[in-house]
């Protein structure tokens, strides 16, 4: 192992504070190290290590909301906590657009620079998990599995929606977000899903069955509307960075 040539390994330096006085700080080594354990903490899975808002590329012809969906990102980060006051950000738009990317490059950022306590959460492996955790062998309960989620400062909820609707997965989606909500923590959502109602009366059962289904027929109305309370819209349209030569050419 290299020791670290400033403090010797310690881990510790001595600096003269604002009052004059000799304090000792943890060094830059001990501060790189913290840095990668939050990081680590972060859970951000291994094909999303590389997902920054430096990596996030406006390639030539891209549409105009990209560009706006990365200035939101950017300013974001340099306005939270204090200008930001608990809301999020929620990444609407199709596969492959870059919410993800971007989602993940905001906790990178926080987590890094600002050393937020953050987490990312694939939303439907969390609901195979608590799923599995009713499985009398799985020795893990539904209420440990979402400590986690319920504690993280910042929240990554990654493709809401995701999951075939049914009464527990919106009662979990509302347990979910309304524990955040009501401790007042930053969530950032991405969903491929359009921020529409389910239009419930207003729509024939034919007529919602013609249409593309929406993030309120996926979450259900009630939790669109708290999700509207909780984070800033961000909306992207754009082509499917997986499926056209776009990623390849451009992203390596
Ligand atoms: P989404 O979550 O919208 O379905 P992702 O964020 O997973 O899409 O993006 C798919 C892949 O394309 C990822 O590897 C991502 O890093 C990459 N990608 C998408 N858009 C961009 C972009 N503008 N710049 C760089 N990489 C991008
Ligand atoms: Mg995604």
């Amino acid at each position: 192992m290299n020791i670290c040539p400033i403090c010797e390994g310690v881990g510790l330096v001595r600096v003269v504070d604002v009052t004059g006085k000799w304090v000792s700080r943890p060094c830059q080594c001990q501060q790189a190290e913290r840095e990668e354990r939050r990081i680590a903490a972060a859970r951000i899975p291994q094909r999303y290590h590389d997902c920054t808002l430096d990596t996030y590329e406006i390639y030539h012809g891209a549409d105009r909301s990209l560009a706006e969906a990365l200035f939101q990102a950017r300013r974001f980060v340099e306005e939270y906590p204090a200008g930001t006051a608990g809301k999020g950000l929620l990444f609407t738009g199709s596969i492959g657009v870059g919410k993800t990317h971007l989602a993940v490059g905001v906790l990178q950022r926080l987590v890094r620079e600002r050393g937020v306590k953050g987490l990312f959460c694939d939303y439907r492996e969390l609901l195979k998990n608590i799923q599995n955790s009713y499985n009398a062998q799985v020795n893990t309960t539904e209420l440990e599995l979402l400590k986690p989620v319920f504690a993280a400062e910042v929240l990554v909820l990654d493709d809401l929606g995701a999951q075939k609707p049914n009464d527990w997965v919106w009662d979990t989606v509302a347990l979910v977000l309304n524990t955040r909500y009501n401790d007042r923590l930053t969530t950032i959502v991405t969903t491929n899903y359009a921020d529409v109602p389910a239009g419930a009366g207003a729509l024939t059962d034919a007529e919602r069955a013609a249409r593309e289904p929406s993030l309120g027929d996926r979450i259900g109305d009630r939790m669109l509307s708290r999700l509207a309370e909780m984070c800033i819209r961000v909306k992207m349209t754009g082509k499917d960075c997986r499926q056209t030569g776009v990623k390849r050419a451009r992203f390596g």
